[in-house]
């Protein structure tokens, strides 16, 4: 029996590294398991994967008839095709539990924590199974990228230290210079195309019957987003209106050292913003002050906001 490990769509780090990570321990614990992804890597991922001389998994858009381990989600509208003629066997993950259901018992890991990294390294540590180095390092990553390097609400304990113990293996002195350099390769927005950069990091909700888009793209300096903010903006707006509508989209132009995220807009009831976050949006943008995780900060807020 062959197992696949996939991450959600638009995959960021946690979700590549994540599969490659399970699909070792599961073949190590006696199983034959692979990585896959829904898309290539983003340019951050990449610099990670070459890093540590990791191969990206391979990218699959159908997972009909396969038998599934998933990583970092459990929403069906983040996974891929198929999902329904799919059989899950794992899941491990960090988000609230989702939607999938299995007509079988099947293996869960899931903490409240910054990381699906985090859990994987607890993971491996349960079966006595050692890191691969290159493995440790994009764990490591992983987690510096999920908990923008400590400073998300959703950092915990757990994932600073399981930061140090993969630093140790990965045999990496300097971890804060390494995750600065690896959100600088975030940060770069040349050469990408608006519709690129939109779904960098975007997910589709449903909140309280209505579609709603949020997408995040996190900088070192929102000085960087100036030239590309108009084409942003606009890519939004068209965004709303594709594949049967959605009620908005936001997006999140979160700077990481500054600590706060402007959020451009469009919606059908701008007065959701306010509802959300008691503050009346000017225009396109509202800036909210402290704001950098979609998950903690974003979306109960706007879960409330539309019931
Ligand atoms: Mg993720
Ligand atoms: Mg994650
Ligand atoms: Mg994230």
């Amino acid at each position: 029996m062959s197992l696949t490990v996939i991450g959600h769509m638009n995959p960021d780090t946690d979700s590549i590294v994540s599969a490659i990570a399970v699909a070792d321990l599961l073949t190590k614990r006696g199983m034959n398991a692979q990585p896959a992804a829904q898309a290539k890597p983003a340019p951050d991922t990449e610099f990670v994967l070459q890093k540590f001389g990791l191969s990206a998994p391979a990218v699959i858009d159908n997972v009909a008839g396969k038998k599934l381990w998933l990583v970092d989600y459990s929403d069906i509208a983040q996974a891929p095709k198929g999902m329904d003629e799919a059989e899950i066997l794992g899941i491990v993950d960090h988000h609230k539990l989702g939607d999938v259901t299995t007509p079988n018992p099947l293996e869960i890991w899931t903490w409240p924590v910054g990381c699906t990294g985090t859990v994987i390294k607890a993971m491996y540590d349960f079966y006595g199974i050692e890191i691969p180095k290159g493995i440790a390092g994009g764990l490591m990553c992983a987690i510096l990228s999920d908990t923008v390097m400590y400073k998300s609400p959703t950092c915990t304990e757990p994932d600073k230290k399981a930061v140090d113990a993969l630093a140790k293996i990965a045999g990496v002195d300097d971890v804060m210079t390494l995750g600065m350099e690896m959100f600088k390769v975030k940060s770069a927005v040349e050469g990408a195309s608006m519709r690129d950069l939109v779904f960098r990091d975007y997910k589709d909700f449903d909140m309280g019957g209505k579609k709603v888009g949020i997408g995040q793209l996190e900088v070192v300096d929102l000085s960087i987003l100036d030239p590309v903010k108009d084409g942003l903006y606009a890519e939004i707006g068209k965004l709303k209106g594709e594949g049967g509508g959605r009620h908005s989209v936001f997006l999140l132009l979160t700077d990481i050292m500054k600590e706060g995220s402007e959020m451009l807009m469009v919606s059908d009831d701008p007065g959701v913003v306010e509802k959300a976050f008691g503050k009346k949006p000017e225009g396109r943008s509202i800036w909210l002050d402290g704001v950098m995780s979609r998950k903690k900060q974003v979306v109960p807020n706007f879960e409330k906001a539309f019931k």
